[in-house]
């Protein structure tokens, strides 16, 4: 029988909507050409973060972070959520400047982030972080998550409700008539659908334009490093003011750092079905050594392996979250921007909510197809 929605992509975005849909009734089949969170949702540092975030996205933090704070009683699954702060660390006069402006700029819109105004206060936190810096934000209800188990929480909730997952099948062409989608082909068989959720990330321009669609991506990369397992260290999450470096303890206790986001000239590699994104060995270093500028400990702990992640990257940083304006029952979900984890109770809701032709109750306008 026809499925009435078809997800392409098996990250936490297409998971999400998957097990809200599955809520609905509808017959949903997901689509995924590697595996689940095979690309950004399973490279990704994981932070779930109010703090810092654009005033458009803000809403839907707010939002996620109240669905995170039960998901795994409603998803039945261990998520590795941990709500345990967010700290922006200043390491100059400068950033300071720019860490009490944060703070203001976000108490102003409710948000519960707090300036932490010398060392000890910040060390009071987070122990670990040196002495060498100045200030920081933070924002208490900011947390980290692992992201292979809870892209596969949601996935194995939507399974339990009825959704279908199609994996190592790879959507190829999308069928457009009298600006309706009918259906779409994939590497295995042709499928009628009058519903598409393209959710697959850095690749959705391959699929739409085809029919005349773009979304100005530039597809950029984040190193990724990750150590051995070490006893319990930090608990929140710590970043700096230029980005250049994010780093949290996984519960498993493997440290996990990331990279600001550059832009990218390499491309996917396949190796035995696995899709991996390089990075440069330089980035490798100069990571590692903005993590131990901030958390010196890191000195003594064994190097695991290390990572590049694509980001689909949009010229305002935030998502496109819509119909298409071409083809009715078309809906597109990319431009994360290197921020998608942690919204994506969010996403997933307001997507769900659009293909049932609900209204969204989370403010939308920001991230309409059609603003670039
Ligand atoms: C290094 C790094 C650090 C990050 N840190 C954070 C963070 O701390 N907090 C945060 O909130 N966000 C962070 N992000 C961003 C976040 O991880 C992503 O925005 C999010 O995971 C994107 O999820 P997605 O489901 O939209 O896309 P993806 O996870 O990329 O999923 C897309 C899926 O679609 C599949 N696919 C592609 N084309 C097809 C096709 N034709 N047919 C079938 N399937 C297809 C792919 O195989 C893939 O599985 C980070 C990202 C990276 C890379």
């Amino acid at each position: 029988m026809s499925p009435d929605v078809v997800i392409v992509g098996a990250g936490i975005t297409g998971c999400a909507t998957a097990y809200e849909l599955s809520k609905s009734g509808l017959r949903v089949q997901v689509i995924e050409k590697y595996y689940p969170a095979s690309m950004g949702s399973g490279w990704t540092l994981a932070g779930v973060r109010q703090s810092g975030r654009h005033a458009a996205e803000l809403p839907l933090a707010q939002y996620a972070v109240e669905k995170w704070r039960n998901l795994d009683e409603a998803l039945g699954a261990d998520t590795g959520y941990v709500q345990a702060g967010n700290l922006r660390l200043a390491r100059s006069e400068e950033e300071v400047k720019k860490v009490k402006s944060l703070v203001d700029s976000q108490q102003r819109k409710n948000l519960n982030i707090i300036l932490l105004s010398n060392n000890k206060q910040v060390r009071d936190v987070a122990p670990c972080v040196s002495k060498k810096i100045l200030a920081a934000s933070f924002c208490p209800t900011d947390g980290h998550a692992d992201p292979k188990s809870t892209v596969d929480a949601f996935k194995r909730e939507a399974e339990r409700q009825g959704v279908t997952f199609h994996i190592g099948e790879s959507v190829q062409k999308l069928l457009i008539r009298n600006n309706q989608l009918i259906g779409l082909e994939t590497s295995k068989r042709r499928i009628e659908t009058p519903k598409c959720l393209l959710a697959c990330g850095v690749s959705i321009n391959e699929l739409i334009e085809p029919i005349g669609l773009t979304i100005p991506l530039s597809i950029s990369i984040a190193t990724v490093i990750q150590t051995t397992r070490q006893e319990p260290l930090l608990a929140p999450v710590l970043g700096v003011v230029d980005g250049a470096v994010t780093l949290r303890q996984q519960r498993d206790g493997r440290f996990r750092l990331s990279s600001g986001v550059e832009t990218w000239s390499g491309k996917i590699t396949e190796i035995n079905g696995q899709p991996y994104a390089f990075p440069a060995i330089s980035k490798v270093q100069s990571t590692l050594e903005a993590g131990l500028d901030i958390c010196p400990a890191l000195e003594h702990f064994q190097m695991r392996s290390f990572w590049g992640g694509t980001i689909d990257l949009t010229p305002d940083a935030l998502p496109v979250l819509d119909e298409a304006p071409n083809a009715k029952g078309l809906f597109l979900a990319s431009g994360f921007s290197g921020h998608g984890f942690g919204i994506a109770p969010a996403s997933g809701h307001i997507l769900s909510r659009l293909i049932l032709e609900q209204t969204p109750d989370l403010p939308i306008g920001s991230f309409a197809f059609n603003r670039f």
